[in-house]
């Protein structure tokens, strides 16, 4: 008896099928029925995959060309008014990317996770219809395939909740515009079929909610659990638990709650009113979001803990959220270290430690037939050897993290940038940047080619050594007072880190879903981190050498490394992040016994790792706080810390940032002219701040005056004696041409606001 189910499924190929079709298609390389060829089959594949696994609940509707989200608000007729006189793949694509006419709809983050959705634009005035076209049709398209799937849908609360109103005011406003929407498609869905599934995602229910929404989730589920006898509904949630939607749920007429009992312990205090309610339990207990082999008889233990309250029949066996956020098979991880492998599981390989558990805790272990077996002892070995293999265990690194004696620097800020100020001598309005420079062809070929064995290690070296030189060169004739090497050498400020720490690990072919057609291939922590030597010290060095100014270290931080990785699961994510930061710390240190004054440790991810309940919070910031200044505890009192972190928004955690006792603080906030740096203003932050001049996710050049009117605005609210000035962020993904007069504008502008200031 096989009673599981999968939430969803990735969809963008194990080879980036979806990717490369969308991109030839938007090249206009290949036409739209290209897209729809790949994307068919794709989906066959899929069906096939989790069919051939044993999953009894397959999904339709979990495809998407580009997200769910947008096809949800092109399901619902939630259409802004500049796309109104497009249609299809045009209209569709048009809303995800823009075009010439229009800007592209939002994109932000779904949850705490990398991917990204497209925010619905809302507006009273806007008139919402149904087309339940693809639907429809992806389901009709599993049924001739031989797959009766469940149908994915975002549930309205959540849909509603994520979206924005373009005219202002409370989203929830729409609930009347929306839900009708909603009935009518539960109406056109029950035609499909004499029975269907219909899977409501409703992750918004594992926020905290405020009672206003929490009162729309009763009269929101009766309505739509009575449209039709035929359509059973089962409520989703992921990534945390949703013990107040689930104690209104068990009162409304649907057919299953799905709860992540591996994000959300707490749904175990859920258990007792689902078990009285009766309901299907769909269990999510294989990690969805993360790589590791599932411990089979760890699950088992759960599901058995979890009988002792559901009765066994109304427990379906699930993964713990769509598959969406992990890889998609093991098959082409060919370079990778066999052991290490061996305890990794994608999402292929995911459905079938679902299918083993369900088939172990339905059945018996004395079911299982011969390839079963196998792949169960498999999977104990796999789970022993990750408990014991030195890979993982350095005795040295846990005795030296728990043994730490300095947690933070010495001295107190008032006293740190009295002695810096002094023995650096910058001046008010320094000019610096953040990091990166043009990432130009010849610099990525260089990296590839060396990473191929194709070119010597000195070749490699003297290629890095030009783009230093060049680098500098530009930044001393520019006039820029604090300097930096410009990252030739790193293809990402996490994967060049982690390529150098022991405990880290690469796949080939581990590629997820960002949003569209993007997608990255997240490193992930397998062990005990460790730094065997230097990682930056000989390029800043060489960089220092080449300059009398002061040449800024570029470090990421361990908050950062850890946010964007896939972490390892056997410990607790504070304590890795505090491996990270002694490794940081060592580098810290080595630097500047090397010389090297200034050094920026990024913390690009800090707010990224979020939790999503507020319950929560204070345990994150108190480990992301404790382990940044543990990463900065090695610098001495003169040596200048800057941190730099990719957003604008501070307003509810300026109190942590202030913990983190950085010396300085580049931000993002070009586009919010001054309106954002107010908090710092506000609770009276008394560390050095650079808000970014000019935005650097654009190509245009800003101009003199313009850059000038910025820093006026920046003037009215913190002391030219606490600013400095830089742009945004790195400019790896910008052209020399574009860089080059934006950079010499921005000293410019310094120079003419230092003369009005005299
Ligand atoms: N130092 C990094 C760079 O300039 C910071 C990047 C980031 O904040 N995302 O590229
Ligand atoms: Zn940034």
């Amino acid at each position: 008896m096989s009673k599981n189910y999968v939430i969803g499924f990735p969809r963008i190929g194990e080879q980036r099928e979806l990717k490369k079709a969308l991109e030839s298609y938007w090249a206009k390389k290949s036409d739209f029925n290209e897209v729809q060829k790949v994307a068919s089959e794709l989906k066959h594949r899929h069906w096939n995959y989790q069919k051939d696994a044993g999953i009894e609940y397959v999904s339709s509707n979990d495809f998407s060309l580009y997200d769910n989200m947008l096809d949800m608000a092109v399901t619902l007729g939630a259409i802004p008014k500049r796309f109104q006189d497009l249609q299809d793949e045009e209209l569709y694509f048009a809303m995800a990317r823009g075009n010439q006419n229009a800007v592209a709809m939002e994109m932000t983050k779904w949850f705490n996770t990398n991917y990204h959705y497209i925010v619905p634009e809302l507006s009273l005035t806007d008139n919402y219809t149904l087309n339940a076209a693809k639907i429809v049709a992806e389901y009709k398209e599993a049924k001739a395939h031989g797959v009766k799937t469940k149908i994915n849908i975002i549930g309205p609360i959540t849909f509603l909740a994520l979206s924005k109103r373009v005219d202002r005011g409370d989203v929830f406003e729409l609930y009347s515009k929306i839900l009708p929407v909603y009935e009518a498609l539960l109406t056109e869905i029950a035609q499909l079929d004499d029975t269907i599934t219909l899977q409501i995602d409703e992750p918004i229910f594992v926020k905290d909610l405020e009672p206003k929404v929490l009162s729309l989730i009763k009269p929101t589920y009766d309505k739509l659990a009575l449209i039709s006898t035929n359509i059973k509904i089962a409520v989703l949630t992921y990534f945390e638990h949703s013990n107040e939607a689930t104690k209104i749920l068990v009162n409304t007429p649907v057919w299953a709650l799905g709860l992540d009992f591996l994000h959300g312990e707490k749904n175990f205090e859920s258990l007792t009113d689902i078990a009285a309610s009766s309901k299907v339990l769909i269990a999510g207990v294989v990690d969805g979001r993360n790589i590791w082999k599932n411990d089979i008889n760890a699950t088992i233990s759960l599901l058995k803990k979890i009988a002792k309250s559901v009765k066994k029949e109304n427990i379906l066996v699930s993964s713990s959220s769509s598959l969406l956020h992990v890889p998609f098979t093991l098959q082409y991880e060919e370079k990778m270290n066999n052991e290490i492998k061996n305890w990794l599981s994608y999402a292929v390989e995911k459905l079938d430690e679902i299918a083993l558990i369900s088939k172990i805790f339905f059945d018996t272990q004395e079911s299982l037939n011969a390839e079963e077996k196998a792949l169960y002892e498999a999977n104990q070995t796999a789970n022993a050897s990750r408990k014991s293999s030195p890979l993982i265990h350095d005795k040295k690194i846990q005795e030296r993290t728990q043994n730490i004696t300095k947690m933070e620097r010495n001295g107190a800020y008032e006293e740190r940038i009295k002695i810096q100020k002094e023995l650096l001598g910058y001046k008010e309005l320094a000019t610096t940047t953040i990091g990166s420079f043009p990432q130009t062809p010849e610099v990525r070929h260089a990296r590839r080619e060396f990473k191929n064995g194709n070119i010597s290690q000195e070749a490699y070296t003297q290629e890095m050594k030009n783009y230093i030189d060049d680098c500098v060169a530009f930044q001393e004739e520019c006039g820029i007072e604090v300097l930096v090497h410009g990252e030739p050498e790193r293809n990402d400020m996490v994967e060049y880190f982690g390529e150098q720490l022991q405990g880290y690990g690469f796949s080939q072919n581990g590629w997820v879903q960002s949003y569209g057609s993007r997608c990255v291939k997240p490193p992930f922590i397998y062990g005990d981190i460790s730094r065997p030597k230097p990682m930056t010290v000989d390029w800043i060095t060489y960089a220092q050498s080449k300059t009398d100014k002061i040449m800024k270290g570029m470090l990421t931080g361990p908050v950062t490394i850890l946010n964007w990785s896939f972490v390892r699961d056997d410990m607790a994510r504070g304590d890795v992040s505090k491996q990270i930061a002694l490794a940081i710390c060592d580098e810290v240190d080595d630097l500047q016994n090397a010389g090297i004054k200034m050094i920026q440790v990024d913390e690009a991810a800090f707010k990224e790792g979020y939790p999503l309940r507020s319950a929560k919070v204070q345990a994150y910031e108190d480990f992301a706080v404790r382990d940044f200044k543990l990463s900065v505890s090695s610098a001495k009192k003169e040596t200048q810390i800057h941190t730099h972190m990719c957003y604008s928004e501070f307003n509810d955690i300026i109190a942590t940032i202030e913990a983190m006792d950085a010396d300085v603080i580049s931000i993002e906030t070009a586009r919010s002219g001054n309106e954002l740096l107010k908090i710092f203003a506000k609770v009276g932050y008394k560390q050095e701040v650079g808000p970014g001049v000019y935005d650097i996710h654009s190509p245009r050049i800003p101009s003199v005056e313009e850059i000038v009117k910025q820093i006026h605005s920046l003037l009215e609210v913190l002391p030219k004696e606490q600013l400095w000035i830089n742009p945004d962020c790195g400019l790896k993904t910008r052209k020399w041409e574009e860089v080059k007069p934006s950079l010499k504008n921005m000293v410019e502008a310094v120079k003419i606001v230092r003369e009005e200031l005299v």
